[in-house]
């Protein structure tokens, strides 16, 4: 079997979580997300778990070497024999070098880079339709979860509803935007390496799995 190093990409609310798990389901490799990969360096006091922790203690962004090389520890455990499901890494072009160089060191390299794709104006719908009776506390969705009787909560009967500043939609879309703009330079330069598979993910969960099934069998 040829092995499987893969980076999974897209924006919040893309459904990266969801078809992570699809592929985790049918596919013998570990999920590595950048922040569990954090707490069990720091946890297992690692040489780079300490150093990372002395700059999240003093409120500091932890500098690329030592993410990087926490990535590196990782992937260079035996769960990685088959393959790995990056996620939330690498962040910038510096952090994609490095995922070179690490995959070189130890001669694995990325097979591909799935990027499920989605409008930003589509996410901003997705995101920023939740809301919330005022009087009881219940949640609704403008899309997906709807009161059964508009303006009418299903629990209560209440009918003033709310946002969190965080559901709002201005908020949503800065959110959006800032990692757009991590995203788009990682984005060209996997196309230049030629490892980058764009699925569109403005569809059913279904059938955007099966496009990532149909590349990941090809691989
Ligand atoms: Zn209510």
């Amino acid at each position: 079997m040829s092995t499987m190093n893969l980076i999974l990409m897209g924006l919040p609310g893309a459904g990266k979580g969801t078809q992570a798990q699809k592929i985790l389901e049918d596919f013998d490799i570990p999920h590595i997300s950048t922040g569990d990969i954090f707490r069990a360096a720091i946890k297992n006091e690692t040489k780079m778990g300490l150093e990372a922790k002395k700059y999240i203690d003093a409120g500091n962004l932890v500098p690329d070497e030592v993410t990087n090389g926490i990535v590196s520890d990782r992937l260079a455990e035996a769960d990685t024999k088959n393959g790995f499901l990056l996620d939330g890494y690498p962040r910038n072009i510096d952090q994609a070098h490095a995922l070179k160089e690490i995959g070189e060191k130890l001669n694995k390299p990325l097979d591909g880079v799935i990027n499920i794709h989605v409008e930003p104006d589509v996410l901003v719908e997705r995101l920023s339709g939740r809301f919330i009776c005022r009087t009881c506390g219940a949640t609704y969705h403008k899309l997906y979860n709807k009161p059964k009787v508009e303006g009418t909560c299903d629990v209560c009967g209440g009918h003033d509803f709310y946002q969190r500043d965080d559901d709002k939609p201005a908020t949503v879309k800065n959110r959006l935007d800032v990692n757009v703009k991590l995203n788009t330079p990682l984005i060209d330069y996997y196309g230049q390496e030629k490892l980058l598979y764009n699925v569109d993910g403005d569809r059913d969960i279904d059938d955007v799995y099966k496009d990532i099934k149909h590349i990941l069998d090809n691989l």
